[in-house]
């Protein structure tokens, strides 16, 4: 039989880099016990903007709601959701594949600092190692019995978060920014890279969009007026939101209990995403 009579056009499964293969064919399936009802990512057009807050809130929120709620850490080279939720040990392995640790309040979460020996050990990779590690994350984790994951994806549009969009099927994107990258072509930039993907991007949120005075409640637009509104019509995307730069949000995200937070800024994008 040739090549081409033995193919079953499961391009997931074969590394033949033929004429057929196509981009949706590079989903990788998860583990054969893993059940994922929904994956949303949180993506920023670069790092620090707060994209790992607004997934553990997310999460948190979705948690509390009752749904059985997972985070896949994608930032692989600043992961920053165990700190965020308070857990420093180690995932476990069985024969069948690796267990997500589990929060506080029960959210199951899966992150390189969780398998590495040291917290602190620096990931000194290329670009295909670090996007094969989170494709391991997707299939090799025993994700069983999720309704909503969230993804926090690496920063950026190059090649590490490509690869993560055309191996994990991702039902939609939220995107994180910052008031001054609003301004810039970079959001333009993430929002652009999704629609080429066919991934929806289901709402805008401008984090560090204002200060509250805590005395008089004035809100101080310290980068300048909010320009999200305008943006995600631009963009057409239904649902935007801000979210204020607030100490309690470092303190919170710092102590390592993220889960303890409480604040209604992304109710808006909750209600797209349930
Ligand atoms: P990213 O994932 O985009 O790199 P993080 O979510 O890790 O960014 O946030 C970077 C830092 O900024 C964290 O220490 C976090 O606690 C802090 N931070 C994020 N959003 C806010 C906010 N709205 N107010 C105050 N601090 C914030």
């Amino acid at each position: 039989m040739s090549e081409k009579e033995q193919c079953n056009h499961n391009c997931a499964g074969c590394a033949k880099n033929c004429e057929d293969r196509t981009a949706e064919s590079l989903l990788k399936l998860p583990h054969p016990t893993s059940h994922i009802k929904k994956v949303i990512g949180i993506v920023s057009g670069k790092g620090g903007v707060g994209k790992s807050f607004v997934t553990s809130m997310l999460a948190c929120a979705m948690n509390r709601k009752g749904y059985r709620t997972a985070v896949l850490d994608a930032d692989i080279t600043g992961p920053s959701i165990p700190k965020m939720f308070g857990i420093h040990e180690h995932a476990i392995g069985t024969e069948e594949g690796i267990l997500p640790v589990v929060s506080k309040e029960g959210v199951k979460l899966i992150s390189l600092n969780v398998l590495l020996e040291s917290e602190t050990t620096p990931v000194v990779w290329r670009g295909p190692v670090i996007s094969g590690v989170v494709t391991q994350l997707w299939a090799e984790v025993l994700w069983r019995n999720v309704d909503y994951m969230f993804i926090d994806m690496p920063p950026g549009t190059g090649d590490v978060p490509l690869t993560v969009y055309q191996s994990i099927p991702l039902d939609g994107i939220i995107v994180v920014t910052s008031p001054q990258d609003l301004v810039s072509m970079i959001v333009a930039k993430a929002v652009n890279m999704a629609s080429a993907l066919n991934v929806p991007t289901l709402a805008l949120v401008e984090n560090m969009s204002y200060l509250e005075c805590p005395d008089c409640k004035k809100r101080i637009e310290v980068f300048g007026s909010s320009k999200v509104e305008a943006a995600a019509k631009e963009f057409s995307i239904q649902t935007w939101t801000k979210i204020p730069i607030d100490p309690s949000v470092a303190a919170y995200c710092d102590a390592g209990k993220v889960e303890e937070l409480r604040q209604n800024w992304l109710d808006p994008v909750i209600q797209v995403i349930e």
